[in-house]
């Protein structure tokens, strides 16, 4: 992609993302929810269906064009921004990828026209070991019967359907007894949503499958070999996920910088205090990292790369504990006021933490990026 197209991609979402969230993105916060008529825009935007290709009729963003669309949704509502990044890309990921026609015509055709998907692995024994996950699809003729508990789940109380990965091999199998199936929303999916630190709205949810009948066709790829499908989804996700810190980062960034600007301290703007310029270069710097590093890792990805997998963890690593760090910077320049629930930096603050934890924390990043290093990833 060229850099007229992202910037064309850039101002569309920004215009959006000003006019139709910036007003609710607190409500969003305070409230743990996104109002219908909000996600019905967002819907009807595609970004909730970002990667969906054309022929399916979804958007067809690629990676890099997806992680600009986040980018800017986050640094209005970090909220919507990860929503996005879970139905726009994990969710579409491995159907595109790996699922039969049919199945690829129905649920990506449906999230073209404005559903919402949830990607559930993590369940309450195991989240960083998924390798352990024990939710149970048992085959019964032409149906699996699902049951279990899945946790933390991103969109589940908006979901239409659920991107699982179930245990239908041995718990001693762990990875080769893991396959991955789309559950589609009913009577028999329990959803509890959750109270968390930050991203609040998006739906953080505790799921239970209770006894659910998932036709069989409704697997992804074949039985058992669900577990690398998972990881090629993560290794994407990793990318997207990285983009709502990246938004944060610049919200915080812009905050930070008109205060250090307007505030004055001992008769001059603190911007004028070399501590202060300290602090906003540092930022500054670690903004544009930030965005130079993911936006490779983006376009590694989408050019197939032999290592982008290594760029995606390096990137994710990288923009998350950065990240924190730029917020907390953010927050000192603004003194008593970043601290105040008054002010967006506070939100910001709460939100950035995520990113060190979802979609593999900082320390299994480093165990990607050794392992790669080492030769022992191959993507498929
Ligand atoms: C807001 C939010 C949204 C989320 N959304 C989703 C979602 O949509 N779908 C989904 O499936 N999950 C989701 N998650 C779950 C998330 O992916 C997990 O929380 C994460 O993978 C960590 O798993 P865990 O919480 O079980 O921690 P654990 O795996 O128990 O880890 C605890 C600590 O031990 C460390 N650790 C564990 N194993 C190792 C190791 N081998 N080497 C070194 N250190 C290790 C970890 O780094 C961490 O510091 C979400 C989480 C949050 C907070």
């Amino acid at each position: 992609m060229g850099g007229v197209d992202l910037e064309a991609i850039r101002g569309s979402v920004r215009e959006f993302a000003e006019r139709r969230l910036r007003g609710v993105a607190r409500v969003i916060d305070e409230s743990n929810g996104v109002p219908e008529d909000v996600l019905r825009d967002v819907a009807s935007m595609g970004y909730f269906s970002l990667r969906v290709p054309v022929e399916y009729g979804g958007p067809g963003l690629s990676v890099l064009e997806s992680v600009v669309a986040i980018e800017e949704l986050s640094r209005v509502s970090s909220a919507v921004g990860v929503m996005a990044t879970v139905s726009g890309s994990m969710v579409p990921y491995p159907i595109a990828r790996y699922g039969s026609r049919e199945l690829k015509e129905r649920y990506l055709g449906m999230l073209a026209k404005g559903s919402i998907g949830a990607f559930a692995l993590t369940e309450p024994c195991c989240g960083s070991d998924a390798a352990a996950i024990m939710t149970r699809a048992e085959l019964d003729g032409d149906e699996f019967i699902v049951s279990g508990v899945k946790t933390y789940i991103t969109n589940a109380p908006y979901a239409d359907f659920f991107v699982t990965a179930v245990r239908t091999g041995r718990p001693e199998d762990r990875h080769k007894g893991i396959s991955l199936l789309v559950i589609d929303r009913k009577p028999c999916v329990k959803v509890s949503k959750l109270e968390m630190m930050g991203y609040r709205g998006s739906g953080t949810s505790e799921v239970v499958f209770e006894d659910c009948r998932v036709p069989r066709e409704n697997l992804i790829g074949e039985v058992n070999a669900g577990f690398k499908k998972v990881m090629m989804t993560l290794n994407e996700g990793r990318i997207t996920t990285s983009a709502t810190a990246l938004g944060i980062m610049q919200a915080a960034f812009e905050e930070a910088f008109n205060y250090a600007t307007q505030r004055t301290s001992m008769g001059v703007p603190i911007i004028e205090h070399q501590l202060v310029q300290y602090l906003v270069s540092e930022m500054a710097v670690l903004l544009e990292t930030a965005r130079l590093i993911l936006y490779e890792a983006a376009r590694r990805a989408d050019e197939g790369h032999p290592d982008y997998v290594r760029y995606s963890s390096m990137a994710k690593l990288y923009v998350a504990s950065r990240g924190v760090d730029l917020v907390r910077m953010a927050m000192q320049v603004m003194g008593g006021v970043g601290y105040s629930r008054e002010s967006l930096v506070e939100r910001l603050y709460r939100d950035i933490k995520m990113v060190e934890i979802g979609d593999g924390t900082n320390e299994i990043q480093r165990m990607v990026i050794v392992r790669s290093l080492l030769g022992r990833i191959r993507p498929d």
